[in-house]
């Protein structure tokens, strides 16, 4: 029988063999297929186009990864008809039916796991553990979603008068566009694409650019699943020539987007103006960023936190949604706790993610290296530089592990968003002022405490009003179904992944009423 709680995937076991051996393996097949044309993927066919953008080895841009083929307006028109075509039949396939191709497609995952590993530490610059877990995830969010449409999709009878029967069950809205990031670059768009699918939705999926590589391994795992033509359609493109178009779209139901705050906001007001020919008021679901805490108690485990704060912040870079760029610390324990925070930044080592003894690598982008170092000068303005690692003489887009104290609410370097190995350390007189200056930012993903006192875990409870609180664990890391996943205010609209109200947000309510 099918286990109503899934069984989540393990993380990378390096004490054995077939682990350690996997990786350097696949790394080197995947590299014999890297600086290939990769196509797009249209009504279950490969199309080429001109234009074509070359994804680069964050760690070595000189390594082309591939050269991705761009779509533009005609392959979006083109994406959209397959999907229109193919809309009608498929959101009246059974939900088990399209549960089944979940599972398919986790299977294929599962026994690709280090190719898929492979590809994201040379084209976004994962370490191994790190590409493990994400392939996992993606992996987790299928076998979940399938589960989870297999429960709503059984008809629910609403109410009990006499001589009526009332049916309550849901539609797929449509057709799905399916914008994700590159930082999870399988998990988050295994995720939502295996949402919009599962619940009877067409999609036109874009990889974020510097992951399209990674993007289409998606796109070939759903073809070998059996995906019907123009059910799933795998679109990568220039933001400038196509994001709008795509959004604006009139023949489009609805967008789920993971990514920066800026290009959610302007997706949601793209998206609200109603087109020519438009039927539908269009749905955005869309997870931002965060300016995530983590609040160190005068009573802490300095062992634990010490270990979590270094792993929740600079931890692939720093690059998660959920990374902790703001340490808030009491002062009673500040002096000890900051000696031994910085004597654990100066002992990671750094280097390419291929070799796996390097705990932080490269960031993925030069643009994401250069608003980065931007954020770094702001910080060292603002308050007083307690590390930067900027010693490092390799190729490659590596931004400095940096970390700054004195930093108050009021500073940029406490307020904005950062997505860099970048910790802004904060020294408070009192828990309840920890509580304040942790909730004093527009975003509201994640936090956590470190404490042992049960009334300030208690206090953090009620009052650190984020999507996700951990209390005594870093603040990265939700695993699916048990951490659903997501913010609130800034940080995104729409409800959490890996959570049991996630599909419905993809799907119409209909009732039907006989009166007998
Ligand atoms: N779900 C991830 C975590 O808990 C973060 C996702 C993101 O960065 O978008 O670490």
């Amino acid at each position: 029988g099918r286990k109503s709680v899934i069984q989540n995937e393990p993380f990378a076991d390096f004490t054995k063999k077939s682990v350690r051996e996997g990786f350097p393996e696949a790394i080197k097949q995947v590299r014999s297929q890297c600086g290939r044309v990769c196509p797009l993927f249209i009504n279950g066919r490969e199309v080429l186009t001109d234009d074509r953008m070359d994804s680069v080895n964050p760690a070595d841009p000189s390594e082309i990864i591939g050269q991705v083929c761009q779509a533009g307006r005609a392959e979006i028109d083109m994406a959209m008809e397959a999907a229109g075509k193919a809309m009608a039949s498929w959101r009246d396939t059974s939900p088990e039916e399209r549960a089944q191709l979940l599972m398919r497609a986790a299977d294929i995952a599962r026994k690709r796991i280090f190719e898929l590993s492979a590809w994201q530490v040379l084209e976004v610059g994962k370490q191994w553990d790190q590409a493990y877990a994400d392939v996992g995830e993606g992996i987790d969010f299928m076998e979940y979603y399938a589960r989870e449409m297999l429960r709503l999709g059984t008809p629910r009878r609403m109410g009990n008068v006499p001589g009526e029967v009332n049916e309550y069950f849901y539609q797929g809205k449509g057709i799905a566009a399916v914008i994700g990031p590159w930082n999870f670059p399988f998990a988050i768009s295994a995720g939502m694409t295996s949402a919009a699918l599962v619940t009877g939705n067409c999609v036109l999926y874009k990889p974020a650019g510097p992951s399209s590589v990674i993007g289409s391994t998606l796109a070939r795992i759903y073809q070998e699943a059996g995906v019907p033509d123009g059910v799933f359609n795998f679109v990568p493109g220039r933001s400038s020539v196509m994001g709008d178009y795509l959004v604006e779209h009139p023949q489009l139901s609805m967008i789920a987007f993971t990514g920066s705050k800026p290009v959610g906001l302007r997706i949601i007001e793209k998206a609200a103006r109603v087109q020519e020919g438009q039927k539908q008021i269009k749905k955005v679901v869309a997870e931002l960023g965060g300016k995530n805490a983590i609040i160190v108690d005068d009573d802490a485990d300095l062992d634990e936190a010490v270990r979590a704060i270094v792993y929740s912040a600079f931890a692939y870079q720093g690059q998660k949604c959920s990374a902790c760029s703001r340490v808030i610390v009491l002062e009673p324990i500040y002096d000890k706790f900051v000696r031994r925070l910085k004597e654990a930044a100066l002992s990671l080592a750094i280097g390419p993610a291929e070799d796996p003894a390097n705990y932080m690598g490269p960031v993925v982008s030069e643009e994401a290296l250069e608003k980065i170092m931007q954020c770094i000068d702001i910080a060292k303005q603002e308050g007083s530089v307690l590390v930067c690692r900027d010693d490092l003489d390799v190729p490659g887009y590596y931004a400095p592990l940096t970390i700054v104290e004195n930093i108050r609410p009021e500073h940029r370097t406490a307020r904005e968003e950062i997505f860099g190995p970048v910790l802004a350390v904060m020294r408070v007189k009192t828990f309840d002022q920890a509580l304040e200056w942790a909730n004093a930012t527009d975003y509201a993903l994640t936090g956590a405490v470190f404490s042992r006192s049960p009334n300030n875990l208690e206090k953090a409870r009620k009052h650190f009003r984020v999507g996700n609180l951990y209390l005594n664990r870093g603040s990265t890391g939700a695993i699916v179904e048990r951490q659903p996943f997501g913010g609130f205010n800034m940080s995104g609209i729409g409800s959490k992944t890996g959570g049991p109200d996630y599909l419905v947000q993809f799907m119409d309510p209909r009732v039907v009423t006989e009166n007998t």
